[in-house]
């Protein structure tokens, strides 16, 4: 429900607004980047078109017949449509099988992952349905599914609200008979876009949708998100709301990745701070066994070790230019980012940063991770070598 998503007050005000008015367009895009609250605060949305019982206050009882259907994403006048796999062939009973099951695992996803992308998604059903899945999209035979859905009365309620999580995902195929749609809805159908990439929508499309954009969140506002979802205590929470630039997934990152290494000193087992020491040392052994732990990681660990990678440099970056921010990081991470803000160029810590970001980019993209990690890891060590040879010169 609405009010259970920490802060962003001026959002979800614009949405009370709209339902005071009473007259709804007939399309929406909610949108915001990675990690904000796009798909919870329409969640949200939704409870509050659908409550049978709304309190004095104007918020969802959470308890009527509706709200405990919209909880679970079954009621029956909401139809969603995710990127999915590409269902091949097979007779219609099969793909209609196949179809139930995907709207399934969407489901289950959704309520553990109010907050996910598409990675995790891909990594949710990758793991699920252990196949190789290619890309996912929302295809034609979804957008053709959807159109027979506009076309009925709503069931139980008084609006049919068809949601398209990640739009960024449509086959092109598909644009124009959406397009056709949108452009001249049957009545009472209204029409819901859920983006984290709202500038990959194709424009004629995207100039039909009202906006409603959402910002990532404040830094108190994640610490108390955090706290609520994560049961996390709040000094935890602090630490890396600090690191996460108010994106829910970030943070989850790098409580994936806190949580998968815990010994510290173990080199089969590197965290952050192994990793970069290894390099300083120029490790190379060392480095060819962390590169296979690493491939052995899902996904979503292996950004989560970039991202917390990355954040440390921009903090030493930070505090180099004369904002001191380290504090963020505990015990031995923080002295080494100490260590490197004193020791590394400024140039050449723009030259780590970079390789970083090409780390994550290429990981997006599916690369090979084992020799993406000893790649980065080799252009990492040069550029330590380099800075040892100066200060050895000096
Ligand atoms: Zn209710």
């Amino acid at each position: 429900m609405i009010q259970e998503i920490s802060g962003l007050a001026e959002v979800k005000a614009s949405l009370y607004e709209i339902l005071k008015r009473g007259r709804l367009s007939h399309a929406y895009l909610f949108h915001g980047v990675e990690g904000t609250a796009a798909l919870p605060m329409l969640w949200g949305f939704l409870h509050l078109l659908f409550c049978e019982a709304k309190t004095d206050e104007g918020l969802s009882c959470g308890q009527c017949v509706s709200c405990r259907k919209i909880a679970k994403w079954i009621h029956s006048d909401v139809h969603v449509f995710p990127p999915l796999p590409h269902i091949k062939g097979g007779g219609k009973q099969a793909i209609q099988r196949q179809t139930a099951q995907y709207a399934e695992l969407w489901r289950r996803f959704i309520r553990s992952h109010p907050y996910g992308s598409y990675e995790n998604w891909f990594s949710f059903l990758q793991s699920e349905l252990g196949t190789n899945l290619g890309a996912l999209s929302v295809g034609r035979r979804e957008i053709d599914g959807l159109l027979s859905v506009a076309s009925l009365s709503p069931y139980e309620g008084k609006y049919t609200c068809l949601v398209i999580w990640l739009p960024e995902y449509l086959h092109h195929a598909s644009l124009n008979a959406l397009l056709k749609t949108v452009e001249d809805p049957p009545s009472r159908t209204l029409f819901f876009f859920v983006s984290q990439k709202p500038e990959q929508i194709p424009p004629t499309l995207y100039s039909r949708f009202q906006p409603v954009s959402i910002r990532p969140f404040t830094r108190s506002e994640l610490v108390q998100e955090l706290v609520k979802r994560e049961n996390i205590d709040p000094t935890r929470a602090e630490e890396i709301a600090g690191l996460s630039s108010g994106r829910y997934t970030q943070a989850t990152h790098l409580l994936n990745m806190e949580e998968e290494a815990p010994q510290q000193n173990r080199s089969s087992h590197p965290n952050v701070y192994n990793w970069l020491r290894t390099c300083w040392k120029g490790d190379y052994v060392e480095l060819h066994g962390q590169s296979e732990w690493f491939q052995k990681q899902s996904l979503l660990q292996q950004q989560g070790f970039f991202f917390l990678a990355l954040h440390l440099l921009r903090e030493v970056l930070l505090s180099q230019a004369g904002a001191d921010s380290l504090f963020c990081f505990p015990g031995n991470l923080h002295v080494f980012a100490v260590n490197l803000s004193k020791t590394l160029s400024h140039t050449d810590m723009i030259k780590l940063y970079q390789v970083l970001q090409d780390v994550l980019r290429h990981l997006e993209q599916h690369a090979e991770s084992r020799l993406l990690f000893l790649d980065s890891s080799l252009k990492v060590v040069s550029i330590f070598n380099r800075t040892r040879q100066v200060h050895q010169s000096r």
